[in-house]
């Protein structure tokens, strides 16, 4: 399922064909489509077109082109517009200097205005920003403090833009643009992560290839999702569940992520044993939004699966080139289920099976468990992302307190000559020495992998 999170369906081109623009999006498998408003009209276009039509949603808004329009009225519209049960974010208004339809300085002033509302009905925002990302960025600034969030909808800004965007917080979302040849955007979609990436065909404009040139809409979101897919190395079905999964996180829209318990990626697939871990690190979202690529690995004590569970829900393994235990806890605690299910899938063929742990085995069996894995497991890769045991203990916060440290060295150190592959992985967060993490690989004369957060496989 996909969802196109910025269509204007009322707009002329689109409004009159609306049942077959509707019935084309949902055999596309676009299932959900906001449709944004840009002034009083259009705002109560999309609230009708929203009340219409159960898979579509509405964003109520003012276009910075239109800034100029706005009178002291804005506020009470606003919020007797909101105020629509399927109205799921203020948008679209922002900055626009590249046509500068409006004096900039009333764009600022409406845009902060609508701003000020949105952080009032705890709303998110959908921004236009053209030539315009330093106001725009100062001004947003000024209300994080508020837990404003939303998205810079079709994105047009370069990489230091888009770092600003994820300091904030906000999502981006690319358009059909991103298909057109030598687009300047296919290097900041490989750098934006995939966790913060909506898609929207900003329809009837923005058409993608094959059929520019022609009227917009959004049964053309597979193609945007293509193209993000090819770009990013996911496969299409990664870029559909992840995209409908940011959507649902931003707007409300469509349905949680379910919770799973093996859940491939790519070429791969990955199982969750359980949501314990023996560490807090600072930045990992398990306790809060243990979604990864679209899957909920979230999990209580009760439901950690059985090995037959696990057994069932993987089906035939061969599909895979590779299976790796992996989730938001550590797979080890479960060593018990964790070898049964290596045995099974060893006895069926399964090529490469890996492990990626904290490395706190040992430390949590209390004896060296590293021959038990001899001969099922091919690769383990060991997060240590700090070089010291004091910084580590800062970030990780493990329960093994000053020895985690060590402890992981050492298990490092047993895994090697009896497991084929042993990598020793780092985590991209701002701070970290990835340097210094690399020596400590090389002294153990094990491999070094630096790996941008959330990103498995
Ligand atoms: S070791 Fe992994 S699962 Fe455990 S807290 Fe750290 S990042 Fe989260
Ligand atoms: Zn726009
Ligand atoms: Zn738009």
């Amino acid at each position: 399922m996909y969802i196109d999170t910025h269509a204007h369906l009322d707009f002329p081109e689109l409004r009159p064909h609306l049942s077959s623009v509707l019935a084309n999006a949902h055999h596309a498998g676009v299932e959900k489509i906001i449709t944004i408003g840009i002034d009083d009209v259009t705002n109560e276009n999309a609230l009708q077109i929203a009340a219409d039509h159960d898979e579509v949603y509405a964003a109520v808004g003012w276009h910075p082109h239109d800034s100029e329009k706005a009178d002291h009225n804005l506020e009470a519209l606003i919020r007797r517009q909101a105020d629509h049960p399927k109205v799921v974010a203020i948008g679209e208004i922002g900055l626009d200097y590249f046509r500068n339809r409006s004096p900039q300085e009333k764009q600022r002033e409406i845009f902060t205005r609508m701003l000020g509302i949105a952080s009032e009905l705890t709303l998110p925002v959908v921004i236009h920003c053209r030539e315009a990302f330093s106001d725009t960025f100062d001004i947003l600034r000024n209300f994080t403090s508020d837990k404003l969030t939303g998205v810079f909808h079709c994105f047009s800004g370069g990489i230091t833009e888009l770092k600003q965007v994820l300091n904030l917080g906000f999502f981006v979302s690319f358009t059909g643009n991103v298909t057109y040849k030598n687009s300047a955007l296919t290097s900041v979609v490989a750098a934006a992560p995939i966790e913060r990436i909506l898609l929207e065909t900003d329809c009837p404009f923005l058409t993608p290839q094959p059929h520019r040139g022609k009227r917009n809409e959004p049964a053309y979101i597979p193609l945007i999702a293509d193209q993000i897919a090819r770009t990013k190395g996911l496969s299409l079905s990664d870029i559909a569940r992840i995209t409908t999964a940011n959507s649902y996180r931003l707007f409300g829209v469509g349905e949680p992520p379910a919770k799973s318990i093996v859940y491939p990626i790519r070429n791969s697939l990955y199982i969750a044993l359980t949501s314990r871990c023996t560490n807090t690190c600072r930045f990992c979202p398990r306790a809060t939004n243990p979604v990864v690529k679209g899957y909920n690995l979230g999990m209580d004590d009760e439901a950690e699966p059985t090995s037959e569970q696990v057994i069932q829900a993987i089906g035939d393994p061969l599909k895979y080139e590779e299976v790796v235990f992996c989730g938001f806890g550590e797979p080890t605690i479960r060593l018990d289920v964790l070898l049964q299910v290596a045995r099974w899938l060893k006895s069926k063929g399964v090529q490469k099976v890996r492990i990626n742990t904290n490395g706190h085995g040992n430390l949590i069996h209390r004896r060296n468990i590293v021959p038990e894995l001899s001969g099922l497991i091919d690769s383990i890769s060991i997060s240590l992302n700090e070089p010291t045991s004091e910084r580590y203990q800062k970030i990780m916060q493990s329960e093994f307190g000053e020895s985690s440290f060590q402890g992981v060295i050492d298990f490092t150190r047993a895994c090697v000559g009896v497991i084929p592959e042993v990598v020793i992985t780092a985590v991209s967060y701002p701070a970290v020495d990835a340097e210094a993490i690399k020596n400590i690989a090389e002294r153990v004369g094990v491999k070094f992998r630096l790996r941008a957060y959330n990103d498995l496989g």
